[in-house]
C-alpha cells in the first residue's frame, strides 16, 4: 500500500467514524424510566447526622451531584407547595400554591408530560396523599391545605399508582374519623378507577397490578421507627407495578416526614426518617443498575431546621447536642444526586426550577 493510498484510507475511516457518531447523536439517549426521590426538608445536615450515626448510606453510591437554590416566587424561604411545584413543573410559584401560577394558570407537571409520552406514572409517599409534594405532581390548586379538592383532583389525575396515607380525606364528613368538609365519598370514586388496598398485609399478598391506590393510614403513615415496612418496600412495589410498560415509567417517591421531624427539632427522628428514605434510594439504585435505562434523581425541596453540629456536640458517633436554628424552613441550598442516562445534567449549582425542567426534558415528547 502506497503512502498516498494509506492516507486516503485513513481519511475514509475518519469520515465513517464521524458519520456513525452523528447517527448516534440523533438517537434518543434519554432514559426510558425516571425515579425521582424527594427527601422533604432534607439538607446536608440531615444527611450528615445520619451518616455519623448509621454509617455509609446508599446516597453515597451516587457519583454525580449538584446543589440547588430553593426560593419560591414570593419568598427566599420556600414551603413544600411552591418547592414541589418547582420540582414537578419547572416553574416558580408562591408559597401555599400547588401546580399553578400565583394568578391561577395551571403548570403542566412531570407526570402529565410522562403520560403524553405513553409512560406509566406513580407516587409513593409517607405523608397523606394530598400533602403538598405529591399534590404538586398530581393537582393544580391555589391552596395546599384544601385537601378535599386536591384529593378529588388526584383521583382524576391519571396516576397509575398512588401509595401513601390520608384515608380520612376520602370519607364523607358524616363518617366517623373523616376529615372532609363535604359529603363526597371520594374513596368510592377512587374504587371506580382502580383497586384500593388499605393495609400492608394485603399489599404484600397481591400480585403486581397495573393500577392501584394504596392508602395505609388515616393520616400520614406512622413515623419510620413505628412501622413495620419501609419506604423502600413501598418503592419496590410501585416499581414492580409500573415497569411493564414498554414506553417506560416515571415514579416520584417522597420521604415526607424528614421535614416533620426537623420541624419538631427531633434529631433521632430526623435520622430514622433519613434512614427510611435511604431504603428507597437503595431500591431505586438497585433497579436502575440492573435495568441500565433508568435515571434516578434524589433531592430535597428545601432545608428544614437550620441544623448544625458545632464542636463538642458529637460523642462516639452520636449527635448528643444538635443545634436547630429554627423550627421552620431555611433558604439553604440542598443537594441533588443523579445516576443513569442523563444524570450529568444535574451536576453543578442550579435553581430548583432547573431540576424540574431538566426532568421534564428527559420524558417529554420531542
Ligand atoms: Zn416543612
Amino acid at each position: 500500500m502506497t503512502a498516498k493510498y494509506r492516507r486516503i484510507s485513513r481519511l475514509c475511516l475518519v469520515f465513517i467514524l464521524l458519520i456513525s457518531t452523528s447517527i448516534f447523536a440523533q438517537g434518543d439517549s434519554r432514559p426510558k424510566n425516571v425515579i425521582f426521590l424527594i427527601g422533604d426538608g432534607m439538607g446536608p445536615a440531615h444527611i450528615t447526622a445520619t451518616r455519623i450515626e448509621k454509617g455509609p448510606l446508599n446516597l453515597e453510591r451516587f457519583k454525580i451531584m449538584g446543589m440547588h437554590m430553593t426560593s419560591s416566587a414570593n419568598d427566599p424561604v420556600t414551603d413544600s407547595a411552591a418547592a414541589g411545584t418547582a420540582l414537578a413543573t419547572g416553574y416558580k410559584t408562591n408559597n401555599d400554591v400547588v401546580g399553578q401560577s400565583p394568578e391561577g394558570k395551571p403548570f403542566k407537571n412531570l407526570m402529565e408530560y410522562a403520560r403524553e409520552a405513553g409512560k406509566t406514572t406513580g407516587i409513593a409517599v409517607t405523608s397523606i396523599l394530598p400533602h403538598a409534594t405529591p399534590a404538586a405532581f398530581s393537582a393544580h390548586h391555589k391552596a395546599r391545605y384544601h385537601y378535599d379538592i386536591i384529593t378529588e383532583q388526584q383521583v382524576d389525575s391519571g396516576l397509575d399508582i398512588m401509595i401513601g396515607g390520608g384515608l380520612s380525606n376520602y370519607y364523607p364528613k358524616s363518617v366517623a374519623g373523616s376529615r372532609r368538609k363535604d359529603e363526597k365519598h371520594v374513596l368510592n370514586l377512587l374504587r371506580k378507577k382502580m383497586p384500593v388496598i388499605l393495609n400492608i398485609a394485603t399489599l404484600r399478598k397481591i400480585k403486581d397490578l397495573p393500577q392501584m391506590a394504596v392508602i395505609l393510614s388515616p393520616g400520614h403513615l406512622p413515623e419510620a421507627a413505628k412501622r413495620d415496612y419501609t419506604l423502600g418496600e413501598l418503592t419496590e412495589k410501585a416499581i414492580n407495578c409500573l415497569k411493564h410498560d414498554p414506553d417506560g415509567f416515571v415514579l416520584m417517591v417522597e420521604g415526607s416526614q424528614i421535614d416533620l421531624a426537623a420541624h419538631a427539632n427531633d434529631m433521632p427522628r430526623v435520622i430514622s426518617e433519613v434512614t427510611d428514605f435511604d431504603t428507597a434510594v437503595k431500591t431505586s439504585l438497585d433497579y436502575a443498575q440492573a435495568d441500565g435505562n433508568t435515571l434516578v434523581v434524589v433531592t430535597a425541596d428545601h432545608e428544614t431546621g437550620g441544623i448544625t453540629f458545632p464542636m463538642k456536640t458529637i460523642e462516639n458517633n452520636r449527635i448528643v447536642k444538635p443545634t436547630f436554628s429554627t423550627d421552620n424552613h431555611t433558604a439553604l441550598m440542598v443537594p441533588v444526586f443523579a445516576y443513569g442516562p442523563g444524570a450529568e445534567a444535574f451536576a453543578g449549582i442550579q435553581d430548583i426550577t432547573d431540576v424540574g425542567r431538566k426532568l421534564i426534558e428527559m420524558v417529554k415528547v420531542k
